[in-house]
């Protein structure tokens, strides 16, 4: 009979004392180092080594805004602005490294417009065309070490799940970071005592936003001092940040005037104080409550419209997965031609505004009024055709389900 102590690692050769743990297979042995190591070869094999010259090559800033127009509805400032931004950030990636001593600079991009606009949608798209793994994390979660809450690294765990833990592909990808206001840091006095909720997780973020190296925690949440955690290189991901950041208008209406007796001169601009945010600069964002360093790393800014009646119709039937013809779809799937009357439409979009509820609305809206159709028509075996009029529609929005719908604005 063998010694225990013979039995070594068929693979690397240490015996059994010199290692956590051996498995034996058929007059063979390896050692649990052994296999984690061979682990990381298969996930390198089969997912593969994802980087950036894998990206779709020849996407121009005009490709990028074609195709955002298939699922985003209006918004060309914003749409132009996150082309360009975004082209750069892939060409920056895929620079020759030392070839010239010009080093493109880190664009992250902040872009501000009322709830419900598009801004998630604008970047969710921008990584579906990429193929690139994206995340949306929210601000509002995250604090400074110490506090209840979440780690700023936390962020990076959700892109890491996205794309099953392949390091170099998260290291590619987009992390879209939403209400990024709500961590503005409360008075533009920064002698006022520090506030934690705010500044502090500004802080945090500075040097995630403009490239380093982190360890994130797996799972996401805290970080405690058994767990394992994996390097992420930030250098490369694009952070894109939102927020509504109600009452920027005030701010920027407040700067226009003092420009404008500031220079009183022959050329007084005429601004449209109907939207005012298409006026927006990075001292607004400033006076509004971000700190100047992280200002300062999200260099591109641009604006979302507040939706019109007119955008919100265009949503409901243009978008190449738009609500209707999604309706459209799932009927036809049971054999019947589902169609909708131009005033069924425009009441939807009446309601849409009525509550408040903007693009965000327009689903729950349809909910309301399909169900019953959808509950209905996989039984009728006859039915060819299904015809939603203003009257059905208005009949399946009782006052119960109005009520419940402006509760929920
Ligand atoms: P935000 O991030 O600005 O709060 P979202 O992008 O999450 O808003 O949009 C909310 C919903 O409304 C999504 O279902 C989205 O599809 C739809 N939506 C909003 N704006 C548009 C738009 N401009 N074009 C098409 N759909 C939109």
């Amino acid at each position: 009979m063998r010694k225990k102590n013979d039995l070594h690692c068929a693979f690397c050769g240490r015996q059994q004392d010199d290692v956590g743990m051996l498995i034996s297979g058929q007059n063979v042995h390896i050692c649990n180092s052994c296999v984690d190591g061979a682990k990381e070869i298969i996930d390198q094999e089969l997912n593969g080594k994802f980087n950036a010259f894998d990206l779709p090559a020849d996407v121009r800033p005009v490709d990028i805004k074609s195709f955002l127009d298939q699922y985003v509805v209006g918004q060309d400032d914003a749409k132009k602005v996150l082309s360009v931004g975004v082209y750069n950030h892939y060409k920056r990636l895929k620079q020759p490294v030392g070839k010239d001593d010009v080093e493109i600079e880190k664009s992250n991009i902040l872009l501000v417009g009322r709830t419900g606009t598009g801004k998630t949608l604008l970047a969710k798209t921008i990584a579906r065309l990429l193929k690139v793994p994206f995340a949306i994390v929210d601000a509002t979660v995250l604090t400074e070490a110490g506090y209840v809450g979440e780690d700023v690294e936390s962020m990076l765990s959700r892109l890491l799940q996205n794309c099953d833990y392949n390091v170099s592909a998260a290291e590619c990808g987009i992390v879209y970071v939403d209400e990024i206001d709500k961590i503005a840091r409360k008075s533009d006095n920064p002698s006022i005592t520090r506030d934690v909720s705010g500044e502090g997780v500004q802080q945090a973020l500075l040097k995630l936003l403009e490239g380093t190296e982190v360890n994130v925690p797996p799972q996401g949440g805290r970080k405690h001092p058994d767990q394992k955690l994996i390097k992420v290189n930030t250098s490369n991901i694009l952070f894109i940040a939102g927020g509504a950041f109600d009452g920027i208008e005030r701010h920027i209406a407040r700067r226009l005037n003092t420009q404008v007796i500031g220079f009183r001169n022959d050329d007084d601009e005429v601004y449209d104080s109907e939207n005012l945010l298409q006026y927006i600069s990075q001292q607004d964002v400033k006076s509004f409550g971000l700190i100047p360093e992280l200002i300062g790393r999200m260099p591109i800014l641009t604006y979302l419209e507040p939706l019109d009646r007119a955008t919100l119709h265009s949503i409901l039937i243009q978008p190449k997965n738009a609500l209707i013809k999604q309706y459209k779809k799932l009927f036809k799937m049971e054999g019947v031609d589902l169609e909708f009357t131009d005033d069924a439409l425009d009441f939807i979009v009446d309601i849409a505004m009525e509550t408040k509820l903007g693009a965000r609305g327009l689903r729950t809206i349809c909910e309301a009024i399909m169900t019953d159709a959808m509950f209905e028509v996989p039984s009728k075996k006859n039915t060819k055709h299904y015809l939603i009029s203003k009257e059905y529609a208005e009949s399946k929005l009782n006052r119960t389900k109005l009520t419940q719908l402006k509760a929920a604005s």
